[in-house]
């Protein structure tokens, strides 16, 4: 390979030699391409004309007034799809396009990246396959749905746990055996070299176009950006567009799941230690024995055990900071973006605006935020209607005790 892949001591790709030259044919093309004026041209046409970007820079003025200083939203819940999932969707299946391949795979979790490669497999006429465990198949019909619609095949996982880490390990063992024809279009800003720096590449867009619309709009640049993470995609994106301005804070918000003491969350940055998955070097949610614990959160789209190797590197550095948001939280946020602005935010996006509402009281009312509201949240109204049922019910419980 050309490039090590590494941000500080964190990514590089450590993964079986039959995997290496995939790899490196992916990176090759990705340096020769991604700057290329006709590639260049054809993305930013896919990106305004089938994706709807730029997404709008929102003014969030009654959730502002509620948490006591200015929070403009960035809107990427408002992209085809209903989410940011569609930025890198487009940009590697065009890179497969120009790299000659015929043929897309893609693991997915909760099934949104699923969805996003489908529909890029159908607007490129490609043979398209999606690797998803038995579990989340059963979790998100819907979202198995879709993808079928979209003329994708939907291949089930058995192994592990039937969750998104035993699709992301079958999708890579397909792929190692159906290189020539095949492009693996990976979902998050994890994994093995190259992919970490092309998913940043292509959600950059995010954070590019969220820095110039603050200036614009407000005259300044923002005090603080804020983004959820899962894998790291949208929040490297929003990142992005900021890490060489110093004086803006970087806040990442992980899954705290029912709180980090009780061992149930996604929190990897948090509460995980260095480890190697998916062939990459990163926090890891593990135990003793250096195996991957099962994770839990509200939103399926967080729940995964490792996280993005730069994110490792800027809380490292310092340069970001990582906190997380739980279940409880989560769920009142989403009723007040709701209430108060008619938005409904998707869970995992949710994370990030229950950072803000616990910063109230605690920033100056002068204070500009800028959010990333990285998907919409009607894929959730279901989950949080039955979340509720719960908490009430375990409220309820503890009443009767006493
Ligand atoms: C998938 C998803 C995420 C988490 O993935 P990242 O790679 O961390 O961005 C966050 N928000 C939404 C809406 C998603 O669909």
């Amino acid at each position: 390979m050309k490039y090590d892949g590494r941000f500080g001591e964190y990514g590089g790709y450590y993964v079986p030699e039959v995997l290496i030259p995939a790899l490196e044919e992916l990176e090759e093309a990705f340096y020769r391409f991604h700057q290329d004026k006709g590639f260049v041209a054809e993305l930013a046409q896919l990106y305004q004309y089938y994706a709807g970007r730029p997404s709008p820079l929102y003014h969030a003025k009654r959730f502002s007034e509620h948490v006591g200083f200015s929070v403009y939203l960035k809107r990427e819940d408002l992209l085809h799809g209903g989410a940011h999932k569609i930025n890198n969707g487009l940009g590697q299946a065009l890179l497969a396009k120009y790299m000659g391949k015929t043929k897309l795979i893609a693991e997915t979790g909760a099934g949104q990246h699923g969805l996003a490669t489908a529909m890029v497999g159908a607007l490129f006429g490609m043979e398209t396959k999606i690797f998803m465990g038995v579990t989340d198949i059963e979790r998100q019909s819907v979202n198995v749905h879709k993808m079928k619609l979209c003329g994708a095949e939907v291949v089930p996982v058995e192994g592990g746990t039937g969750t998104l880490k035993d699709a992301i390990n079958d999708a890579l063992r397909y792929w190692t055996a159906n290189v020539t024809d095949t492009f693996y279009l990976f979902g998050s800003a994890a994994g093995p070299h190259p992919y970490p720096t092309i998913v940043r590449h292509f959600q950059s867009c995010i954070g590019i176009e969220a820095r110039q619309q603050c200036l614009d709009q407000v005259g300044r640049l923002p005090d603080l950006v804020v983004a959820c993470v899962g894998g790291g995609s949208n929040a490297i994106g929003m990142f992005a567009g900021f890490l060489a301005d110093k004086t803006v804070r970087l806040v990442g918000v992980e899954a705290g799941g029912r709180g980090l003491a009780t061992g149930k969350h996604a929190a990897s940055l948090s509460a995980g230690k260095v480890g190697i998955l998916h062939g990459a070097k990163a926090y890891l949610l593990q135990d003793e024995n250096g195996q991957v614990l099962d994770t839990e959160s509200i939103s399926a789209g967080l729940d995964y055990a490792a996280v993005g190797p730069e994110h490792c590197h800027l809380k490292d550095t310092g340069r970001a900071e990582y906190v997380a948001a739980v279940d409880d939280d989560v769920l009142d946020t989403f009723e007040l973006l709701t209430k108060l602005e008619g938005i409904l935010p998707a869970l995992e996006s949710t994370h990030a605006l229950a950072y803000l509402v616990n910063q109230k009281g605690k920033l100056t009312p002068g204070t500009i935020a800028v959010a990333n509201l990285s998907g919409r949240g009607d894929k959730d109204v279901g989950i949080v209607e039955r979340a509720r049922g719960e908490v009430e019910s375990r409220k309820g419980k503890v009443k009767r005790k006493k």
